[in-house]
């Protein structure tokens, strides 16, 4: 209504001026349309159900930032080919908006590839990035950046995160791209080629990258997957920091980030509550720390969600705030709804119920990606 009416005085003011009609339908439909988010911080607990969310905040004392973001909603996660979803087709769905097979990797159900929102972002000039506590070519971070037919092609998922024009990833999976490759070709010196600052260094040195002397980075936590939480790695908070600061050191273009919380999703497999609460609480570390680069950027959407649930996890009888009694129903991925968190500009766009692709076109309705270029003469 507001927007309405300011437009109908636009159009008063611009007959005023003796402007043509093609200036007033430009303006008009940025008006209407206008651009919400500068950058988009996608952030993916895998397998984080409300169950594990709930765990997760008890076992912090009552607390997660998660309780900060003032919109939630919820996204129904089947696949294609299945009611329970495996993370391949989740992430695909949130990254391309397409309902896909299980395990497949940025295809539609017909194995086409289909372009994703990372892509779309760094052709629309965004700088562009991908985290996660498990191995970088897994199923999660793949499906922005790869189009493969199964989740399981690990060393083609590496070669298309060369080939893709990403300026930033952080997660485990050195061995995917280095000499241990099944052709015995190390992809890391095209990646240095490519402008690629890389790094395959412990975590306690993640901190020490020269991010000013850096066009691109390539940081490798671990060979093959990161250890837990629980056991000493630390990395996803700082990690977080310091791609939000790298990414928006370039303030025109905005960014696109999306960071996974991998390991949730292995607890509930495990059907083991502690790994559970230690990987919900060192997410939610990583999300605090988005939010409050958010609230000061005051252009950046943050969107907190899952890819499905994991486990059938429920806090049963005789649990306590520090003590969960956690039960569970299956040791694979189950088909409850899972929750949405938003906060910034376009947030209001996920309240309510609906599809796991959804997010996808919310995303970029909140970028303005859906808008036709505005003409002006
Ligand atoms: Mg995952
Ligand atoms: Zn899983």
């Amino acid at each position: 209504m507001g927007n309405k009416i300011a437009a109908i005085w636009l159009l008063i003011g611009l007959s005023a001026c003796g402007t043509t009609n093609q200036q007033v339908v430009a303006n008009l439909q940025s008006v209407d349309n206008p651009v919400l988010a500068k950058n988009v911080i996608l952030m993916i607990g895998d397998g984080m159900g409300l169950g594990q969310i709930t765990a997760g905040m008890y076992a912090n004392g009552n607390h997660l930032n998660l309780e900060r973001f003032p919109i939630v909603g919820l996204q129904k996660t089947y696949s294609y080919n299945n009611l329970i979803t495996d993370s391949a087709a989740s992430a695909t769905a949130i990254a391309c908006g397409v309902k896909t097979y299980n395990a497949a990797i940025g295809v539609n159900k017909d194995t086409v590839p289909v372009q994703s929102i990372l892509e779309e972002a760094e052709i629309k000039g965004l700088k562009t990035g991908l985290i996660a506590t498990s191995t970088i070519v897994h199923a999660t971070p793949a499906a922005f950046i790869s189009h493969q037919p199964m989740r399981s092609m690990y060393e083609f998922i590496a070669q298309d995160l060369l080939d893709s024009g990403i300026d930033l990833f952080i997660g485990g999976g050195y061995k995917f791209f280095n000499e241990q490759r099944h052709d015995e070709k190390s992809l890391i010196p095209k990646l240095e080629r490519k402008g690629f600052t890389v790094s395959s260094l412990t975590h306690e040195e993640l901190e020490d990258v020269n991010l000013a002397n850096t066009k691109k980075l390539a940081y490798f936590t671990s060979n093959d997957s990161p250890i837990p939480e629980a056991t000493g790695r630390d990395y996803l908070p700082k990690a977080s920091i310091i791609a939000a600061n790298f990414l928006n050191s370039h303030k025109k273009q905005g960014f696109f980030l999306m960071i996974e919380g991998s390991q949730i999703d292995w607890g509930g497999h495990a059907n083991d509550t502690k790994y559970i609460t230690s990987e919900v609480i060192d997410f939610d570390k990583a999300i605090g720390k988005m939010l409050d680069f958010a609230k000061k950027d005051k252009e950046t959407l943050v969107i907190i969600t899952a890819d499905h649930e994991t486990g059938g996890f429920a806090i049963n009888p005789k649990s306590r705030m520090d003590s969960i009694q956690g039960a569970f129903t299956s040791s694979y991925h189950t088909g409850t709804m899972v929750p949405v968190f938003a906060y910034g500009p376009g947030s209001e766009l996920f309240s309510g119920i609906y599809e796991n692709t959804d997010i996808y076109h919310k995303m970029r309705k909140a970028l303005g990606f859906d808008r036709a270029p505005v003409v002006s003469q």
